[in-house]
């Protein structure tokens, strides 16, 4: 079977031109066509030798994802629906902004940890996604995107990347570091450190480990000031409970690229959302984690038994956490209009009775990321 040649980092790249008898630097000859210009057909690639196209014709591919479904909202923000095989199907989404464009990615098809708000937490775990399929939905998503705007070789749209999609990133840490590398790298999407974040459910060991070979923004899924109540949210709080959780979020700062963590806190209607949750997770945090507070509107889906806070109610715990200096944001829900929130698609999907032949029905023919001629050298 022929290599998939996104499943590489530039290391990997580079080992894999040497294992071919090639120079380090058709390495990244390769990486620009394949990330920058986003080509996948060797023959495209002008500046290699034609002996080395011949060569890797032969061994190896760029294969991205089957694309079953695209949604556009209203408010610009796009969704994608990706094949990952055996009836699995994962999700990105697009959001544009004023000053950035961000793209939220997926990195297991379903997940393990089980949140209890969490749509794709309820449909359980398939497997780890390859580096290649998580890269290929940022390499689909941002030379899809020049398409669309007819951007100009060169003209990135998508700056940011948060791995808050489908799965804990963290419980899939070889694959996610290869991939998290070619976000970085210059010679492929060139994104800055602050501006690539791994969102965990709060995987200690592997937050330890990030710190150490590539240290990118954190957020991490707090959900709740104490630990009865986050292990019922977020059960891999009884592996590592939120005394653990916070020293490793200061441990991590050490390295991180921001000089604050991120806690997301989805809002529960009488679940979380009280004066009382409000005063303990400012006891909790402050003078103790430099951070961030991202209130989550909770997205409601039928199987969870939740629903969302109400607005006055998110606002007065806001302002319990501003008021006591730490800063905090209110999540506009964006895309509403296309199920924009992770696994809500992928959940419909995952009702596997004759899942194969759904997803087929549904692929969308034809949209794959072609290298714009105004990409060519
Ligand atoms: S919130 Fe994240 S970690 Fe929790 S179940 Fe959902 S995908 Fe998994």
């Amino acid at each position: 079977m022929a290599v998939n040649l996104l499943d590489f980092d530039l290391d990997g790249l580079t080992a894999y031109c040497e294992g071919l008898g090639e120079k380090r630097f058709r390495a990244i000859q390769l990486c620009r066509w394949i990330h920058q210009k986003g080509a996948s057909d060797f023959e495209q690639m002008s500046d290699l030798a034609k002996s080395l196209r011949s060569k890797l014709a032969g061994v190896a591919e760029v294969r991205g994802l089957d694309v079953i479904s695209e949604h556009v909202s209203a408010d610009g923000t796009i969704k994608w629906l990706f094949d990952v095989g055996g009836g699995n199907a994962v999700e990105s989404v697009y959001i544009p902004e004023d000053d950035r464009g961000t793209l939220c990615v997926s990195s297991q098809a379903g997940c393990a940890v089980g949140c209890r708000f969490c749509s794709t937490g309820h449909q359980g775990f398939s497997r780890n996604l390859r580096t290649g399929e998580i890269i290929a939905q940022l390499w689909f998503a941002e030379h899809r995107l020049r398409q669309r705007q007819q951007r100009t070789a060169g003209d990135r749209v998508i700056d940011n990347v948060v791995m808050m999609g489908m799965g804990e990133p963290l419980q899939n840490y070889d694959a996610l570091v290869p991939a998290l590398r070619t976000m970085l790298s210059d010679h492929a999407y060139g994104l800055s450190r602050r501006r690539v974040t791994v969102s965990t459910s709060g995987v200690v060991p592997m937050i330890d480990r990030l710190r150490v070979d590539c240290p990118v923004a954190l957020a991490v899924s707090l959900h709740a000031p104490d630990d009865t109540l986050r292990t019922s949210l977020v059960p891999i709080n009884r592996k590592y409970p939120i005394a653990e959780l916070m020293d490793a979020c200061l441990r991590y700062l050490d390295a991180a690229p921001r000089d604050f963590i991120t806690f997301e806190y989805c809002m529960l209607d009488g679940v979380n959302d009280t004066p009382e949750h409000a005063a303990a997770l400012v006891a909790l945090v402050k003078h103790r984690v430099p951070c961030k507070l991202n209130l989550i509107p909770f997205n409601p889906f039928p199987a969870s038994g939740l629903t969302r806070s109400p607005r006055e109610r998110v606002s007065a715990f806001a302002k319990t956490l501003q008021d006591a200096g730490i800063v905090t944001t209110v999540r506009k829900t964006r895309g509403d209009d296309i199920d924009a929130a992770c696994g809500q698609l992928a959940g419909e999907v995952q009702d596997r009775t004759n899942a194969a032949e759904r997803l087929a029905r549904r692929r969308v023919i034809g949209i794959q990321p072609a290298m714009h001629t105004e990409d060519a050298p």
